[in-house]
């Protein structure tokens, strides 16, 4: 078996508790407007165009089977419309300015890499964390990569946007050590046009999850003009009040850093430009949050 993966990051201490092997994997069933990983939105590989890293060198114009690269007047030009995706210029990019996005990958081949770092999990109480893009749109591979995990005794976290139904995660969601899940908007309206899906699955699931017996975290992403306002943190943290196994409801702030991604993606980022929430602000949804009596942190 083998999934799509867009990265596999070591030594990750925002991915859940203690030090941890973060695996990302590719394709999302949302598409949230803000995204900082935009490369993992599509099920597909992708191709990445980092114009300021180029140094001239011509390698990727011989690489590449379709033309897609040329040398016009000693100067490097990429047409992206005649990319095929099939890597090879990443391949010779040595300054980085093509980089693939997009690994077909077996647990084995993921297994190599997190094992390598067993004793710092032991002892920060760390583990996997397997994330995205959406874990549940890989839902087979995530769970035979959790069993993996666990066979070698390494705790899995999953990060997941929630949307399928629990009848259909929980062969996922019942098996690992920790969930950390999104509630990005109350209103379902807003959701649907930000994300471009409605959130009535995720308030069922979230109604629910104390059935799997699995500790969870929720998290809402605080998006300038999207989900800061009062209200939105309000309604959140009181529908949260009946969840008996949330360890905590978090608020992260907003995170600029998807922008480059955008640009060498050749796509339009909605939010350029946008900058975090003051921490000022961040404190005071926070104490909005707290009315609620539920345990509160902010990553601000
Ligand atoms: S291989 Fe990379 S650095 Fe060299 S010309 Fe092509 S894009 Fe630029
Ligand atoms: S990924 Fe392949 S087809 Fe696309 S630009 Fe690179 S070498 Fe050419």
């Amino acid at each position: 078996m083998t999934g799509m993966v867009t990265e596999i990051q070591r030594f990750a201490l925002n991915d859940g508790p203690g030090i941890r092997t973060t695996v990302f994997l590719k394709g999302c069933d949302m598409h949230c407007a803000w995204c900082h990983n935009p490369e993992t939105i599509n099920a597909g590989r992708e191709l990445h165009y980092y114009a300021d890293q180029c140094i001239g060198c011509f390698k990727c114009v011989s690489a590449c089977p379709s033309k897609a690269h040329k040398r016009i007047d000693g100067v490097h030009r990429f047409y992206r419309n005649l990319c095929i995706q099939c890597g090879q210029c990443a391949q010779v990019c040595y300054a980085g300015a093509m980089v693939m996005s997009g690994e077909e990958m077996t647990i084995a081949q993921i297994m190599k890499q997190i094992i390598q770092d067993k004793p710092y999990y032991d002892d920060s109480l760390g583990g996997v964390t397997i994330s995205g893009g959406e874990t549940l749109c890989q839902l087979d591979f995530a769970l035979e990569l959790t069993k993996a995990c666990q066979a070698e005794n390494i705790r899995v976290g999953v990060e997941t946007n929630l949307n399928r139904p629990l009848a259909v995660a929980r062969v996922l969601l019942g098996q690992v050590d920790l969930i950390m899940c999104d509630f990005k908007l109350f209103d379902s309206q807003a959701h649907r046009h930000w994300t471009g899906i409605g959130n009535e699955t995720i308030k069922e699931n979230l109604q629910r999850l104390d059935e799997l017996g699995i500790p969870y975290i929720v998290r809402t992403p605080v998006v300038p003009g999207v989900t800061d306002s009062d209200e939105n943190i309000a309604a959140i943290s009181g529908f949260l009040k009946h969840c008996k196994r949330m360890r905590y409801y978090e608020l992260l702030n907003y995170n600029p850093l998807g922008a480059p991604k955008y640009q060498s993606l050749s796509r339009l980022d909605p939010f350029k430009g946008a900058k975090p929430l003051p921490k000022a602000r961040m404190r005071e949804l926070a104490s909005i949050a707290a009315r609620a009596g539920i345990p509160i942190r902010i990553d601000d």
